[in-house]
């Protein structure tokens, strides 16, 4: 008997159906962000109990830091008397609970602060009042950056860009062809390609990659969200983005599904898997610089979380807890910043769009 198919693969083979193989952009879009069925709009997926953890649930170190960095970035920005917090995508609130109240300790910058949360997920959201409800700051809830009034602002993103959509496009003998989804001859969903190439695509691809073997996987994101990240920092603030993801341009495939801690099939169940790919830093900061912001990195994790004093943190963290806390301090420190399997050092990467007039932010520079 064929395994029962979920709501939403119901739906996506209506749409094909309907309207012909479907890009994979789209079919990212519709697993994680459908109205009703999509990944982030049904469930809790952070955590022990749920498909992945992110590094605020690893440790409280992590959003400590960053309270530190966006305290010395709003001094840089001449300690303006408003200024916007925003975040995009705060998961369960974690990181930004355990900045503000590291950021506390700058007392004007703490009555500075008006917080915006961009988020999807109404389960997620209501996690995030709760959790909110204790720091005693005015906090505002919007669907899109779009919708957050502009102004001075310090914004944060940890694993957001990794779940915006991604197309790809595969090199044939006739020029590259968008990579779809479709209906196999199994009944199944498979992967195919466009029967018509792309035109153009080699002008719009890094000249490195314009001479790419046939079969070769070129994978993008829309730059809409780093323009309007550039755009609204550019003149009066700065952006962090974390993520995993690559440094320059390449070619490959890093689509992936993850479900209870393990990888799975990205055509099965969708909507009731989590669904990434890696983060093209390059292109990143080639869009917010085409806007006028500065860029800073992108730097491993490791590096940008030990300049910020993670090593000292985790010190001071210790001395402080009992004997058996300080081995899990060791093993959050280990899993933040190392660099071979299952550390996040190298692989997770942080990267600053600014307004040119700030200098030097902290954590990017030795
Ligand atoms: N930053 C958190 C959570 C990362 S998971 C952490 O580090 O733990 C991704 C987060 O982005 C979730 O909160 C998810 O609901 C949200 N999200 C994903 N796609 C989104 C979109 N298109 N618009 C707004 N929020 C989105």
């Amino acid at each position: 008997m064929a395994e029962e198919r979920s709501p939403l693969e119901n739906e996506i083979r209506r749409l094909i159906v309907a309207a012909g193989p479907m890009p994979v952009a789209d079919y990212m879009r519709l697993c994680l962000t459908h109205p009703e069925y999509g990944y982030y709009l049904t469930g809790d997926p952070i955590g022990t109990t749920g498909d992945f953890i992110t590094a605020p649930e690893i440790s409280q170190m992590f959003g400590e830091l960053i309270g530190v960095w966006m305290a010395s970035v709003w001094k840089q920005m001449g300690s303006p008397e408003n200024v916007r917090i925003v975040e995009l995508g705060p998961g369960r609130g974690t990181l930004m609970v355990d900045a503000l109240r590291a950021a506390k300790v700058v007392r004007d910058f703490h009555a500075a602060i008006v917080l915006h949360l961009v988020e999807v997920s109404p389960v997620l959201q209501r996690q995030q009042q709760e959790r909110m409800d204790t720091i005693g700051l005015p906090v505002l809830w919007h669907a899109t950056l779009d919708d957050v009034p502009t102004g001075p602002s310090i914004i944060i993103a940890n694993e957001f860009f990794d779940a915006l959509p991604v197309y790809q496009a595969v090199k044939r003998a006739n020029g590259w062809h968008e990579r779809v989804i479709e209906i196999g001859p199994s009944g199944d969903l498979v992967f195919g390609v466009a029967s018509d190439p792309l035109l153009h695509f080699d002008t719009t691809l890094p000249r490195g990659l314009r001479q790419s073997p046939d079969g070769s996987i070129y994978e993008w994101r829309s730059d809409r969200v780093t323009l309007e990240l550039g755009r609204r920092v550019r003149t009066d603030g700065a952006a962090l983005v974390i993520d995993y993801g690559h440094a320059w341009y390449g070619l490959g495939e890093t689509l992936q599904a993850v479900a209870g801690h393990q990888y799975a099939d990205p055509l099965r169940s969708p909507g009731q898997v989590d669904l990434t790919a890696h983060v093209d830093f390059r292109a990143v900061a080639v869009s917010a610089e085409t806007i006028g912001a500065r860029i800073h990195g992108p730097v491993s994790q490791r590096d940008f979380l030990r300049r910020l004093g993670i090593d000292k943190r985790a010190a001071a963290l210790k001395t402080r807890a009992a004997r058996e806390k300080e081995a899990e301090i060791d093993i959050a420190l280990g899993r933040l910043t190392a660099t071979g399997t299952g550390g996040m050092g190298e692989l997770f990467k942080a990267l600053a769009i600014a307004d040119p007039r700030l200098g030097q932010l902290p954590g990017f520079y030795p």
